[in-house]
């Protein structure tokens, strides 16, 4: 197999591996780079175009495997696009949302050549789309005659995400995509084959992170700073992304709120997340193993912000927002301009938060100096409590290391992962086998696995 990282900034960025075989051309996801803007942002596909592919498999809908998908669908208007049956119920949500972003940014700030692509495309896009369910394998024969298996397997990390398992010619190969192995109360953690592979294509995005507090003890700290922040009078934001964190703390809430806990609290929320949360109570009717529906929202009382409504005017309330984060111009932006000024507020950030964002920049912002909202150009003395909480959907290092040597592989490739991440990898993986069985693929140049 030749494996190919279009990436051409390296690092996780925008997702997009190309993999030929004899006579087989298969690519695993078409991510864009979310950090850059324009037709930058995309993986190198345009190297793709005199290339007759046969497959492409998305793994999940996160915008750095999927925000390019429609630009290569349109580049190859006959290759069946591979996705889980649950991801194919929302995908086009994550990218209807991407296309309104891109239209906005173009009048804001005039960026050429966005959007990268149309509503028309998304739908267009939608017709190559094969959604299969996970744990049944498929046979698969191209246009040369030459044939692959393939089979999807849940990998926990959000709704509908997988890993994938490839068979071509008695070699097995495994893209683990982005895992989370443990249950959340969202969702089932990721179910592998336990079997021996000949490759193993490894995500490694916590490699440069020591393992964490559990998730759990994550989540009861929360619920416990959620609580400390009210009685003192206080409101907590909770910055959130809108794919999978959100429903899940929505989760989290609701299991508090029918222990008897946080009685009596508002609860706020906005957006996407919620647009996301009524696809995921449909598939939740179908398995056990995505565990959210509409009804909690009720249940626990949240309901949208309203427009006029301003955080901290009122009594103390939980805002459970976009962007997590706190990107200008969103729900989290404005309701951090309005907390935190005043000492009783808390601003509880739940996942990773770029140091260029906004919410990169707060973190980084010592208690009581100012902090600089440039969309309004306003400062506020960062006088609330910033807290933070390791809720990562992704496994811990040392979990993917067990798992990746437990596969007994010949070869692991590393993807998915900044260069201290992947160097972690490969440093304990080479350590005890001494060989050259670990592959750190350089953007851009064919390498044979
Ligand atoms: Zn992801
Ligand atoms: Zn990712």
């Amino acid at each position: 197999m030749i494996l190919t990282d279009l990436n051409a900034p390296g690092g996780i960025g925008a997702n997009c591996l190309l993999l030929q075989f004899d006579g087989l051309n298969i690519v695993i996801d078409a991510g864009i780079h979310p950090k850059m803007t324009g037709p930058e942002a995309l993986p190198r596909i345009d190297r793709l175009k005199d290339i007759r592919l046969d497959l492409i498999f998305l793994t999940h809908s996160h915008l750095d495997h999927l925000g390019a998908l429609p630009v290569l669908a349109r580049d190859h208007p006959s290759t069946p696009i591979v996705m889980s049956h649950d991801t194919g119920q929302f995908y086009r949500r994550m990218l209807q949302n991407s296309c309104t972003v891109m239209e906005r940014q173009r009048m804001e700030f005039g960026i050429a050549g966005y959007p990268l692509y149309s509503y028309r495309d998304i739908t267009i896009c939608h017709r190559q789309v094969i959604a299969l369910h996970p744990g049944h394998a498929r046979h698969f024969e191209g246009d040369s005659g030459d044939r692959i298996s393939f089979t999807l397997h849940r990998s926990g990390h959000i709704p509908g995400a997988m890993g994938i398992l490839l068979e071509y010619r008695h070699r097995k190969i495994l893209h683990t995509g982005d895992v989370l192995f443990s249950d959340t109360r969202l969702l089932d953690g990721a179910r592998f084959p336990e079997e021996t592979v000949d490759t193993v294509i490894l995500e490694t995005t916590r490699g440069a992170t020591a393992r964490r507090a559990s998730r759990e003890s994550e989540m009861e700290r929360l619920l416990e700073c959620i609580e400390k922040t009210t009685s003192r009078g206080g409101s907590i934001l909770i910055p959130t992304f809108a794919l999978g964190r959100m429903q899940e703390l929505i989760a989290v809430l609701h299991a508090a709120r029918q222990e008897g806990r946080l009685r009596n609290l508002p609860v706020f929320v906005s957006g996407l997340g919620i647009d996301l949360l009524n696809q995921f109570d449909r598939i939740s009717r179908g398995t056990s193993t995505l565990r959210i529906r509409r009804k909690m929202m009720r249940e626990l009382g949240a309901v949208k912000l309203p427009g006029t409504h301003r955080p901290g005017r009122e009594r103390p309330a939980i805002y459970l927002l976009s962007s997590g984060m706190m990107v200008e111009n969103t729900p989290s932006y404005g309701a951090a301009e309005a907390l935190l000024g005043t000492h009783r507020n808390t601003i509880a950030f739940v996942g990773y938060c770029d140091p260029d964002t906004p919410g990169g920049r707060l973190l980084a912002t010592p208690h009581g100096e100012n902090f600089l909202f440039k969309a309004p150009g306003k400062s506020v003395p960062a006088l609330a409590q910033i807290e933070k909480f390791d809720l990562s959907s992704h496994a811990d290092r040392e979990e993917l290391l067990d798992f990746a040597r437990a596969r007994e592989p010949r070869r692991i490739v590393l993807t998915h992962g900044d260069p201290g991440a992947r160097a972690w990898f490969k440093d304990h993986l080479e350590d005890e086998s001494g060989d050259e069985r670990v592959v750190n693929p350089s953007p851009l140049q064919a390498v044979k696995v």
